[in-house]
């Protein structure tokens, strides 16, 4: 299921837009500075753990844009290894 939505993330606003068709990466995410800025999520993401760290490690890129990749993969991963024991699912409501 497609989502967007605006959020705010650290007082600047991102569009976060989910299954996204024909994106050629997994996720990404514009530069603090860009005007009308995204985080993108594919839409050939199935697997919810796996959508969860992708969300949140683009969360985190918005978050702190100079933090380096090695520690944005490192704690998005303990993250969604956490939610995943916690049970976290996507809901779809239709
Ligand atoms: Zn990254």
């Amino acid at each position: 299921m497609a989502q967007e939505f605006i959020a705010n993330i650290n007082g600047k606003r991102w569009k976060i837009r989910t299954a996204v068709s024909n994106l050629a990466v997994r996720g990404d995410c514009d530069a603090p500075d860009v005007k009308n800025k995204q985080i993108r999520v594919s839409a050939s993401i199935a697997d919810d753990e796996q959508f969860c760290e992708i969300l949140t490690h683009e969360i985190l890129h918005a978050a702190d844009w100079h933090r380096s990749e090695e520690w944005i993969t490192s704690t998005s991963k303990s993250i969604a290894n956490i939610l995943k024991k916690c049970n976290f699912r996507r809901v779809c409501d239709d």
